[in-house]
């Protein structure tokens, strides 16, 4: 598996989460981690959390689901189930929807000049 810190390419989304102490991670697409999707947020038992994103996908779709995983995080969907609950379906339509509104903030609806920072 190949990680690599996130660029600046990445900012102002990942410099946002980072503040939160959350590494961002860009891997491989062919990651294992990543199964179909085209990112994951890592919860481990110690509660560190990670978020990785595939270094394969246009920088506007890394922003977009980098905006689409950190809503899964403010909308408490990864805390233990005994403390939570959302059906799987909700909860990939409410961190869709804000999902969409951080990145449309952050970028502008046209998703932002590429590559800038
Ligand atoms: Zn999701």
């Amino acid at each position: 598996m190949a990680y690599a810190a996130t660029r600046g390419r990445l900012r102002p989304i990942a410099g946002i989460i980072d503040s939160f102490g959350i590494p961002v991670r860009t891997v491989s697409r062919d990651c294992e981690i990543l199964g179909e999707a085209y990112g994951k947020t890592i919860v481990r038992e110690n509660g560190k959390i990670t978020i990785l994103i595939s270094d394969r996908l246009p920088i506007e779709e890394q922003r977009l689901t980098l905006a689409h995983e950190f809503a899964h995080l403010l909308l408490g969907h990864l805390l233990p189930r005994e403390c939570y609950r959302v059906p799987g379906k909700q909860a990939e339509f409410e961190a869709e929807t804000l999902g969409f509104i951080l990145y449309n903030f952050l970028y502008g609806t046209n998703g932002g000049r590429k590559n800038s920072i």
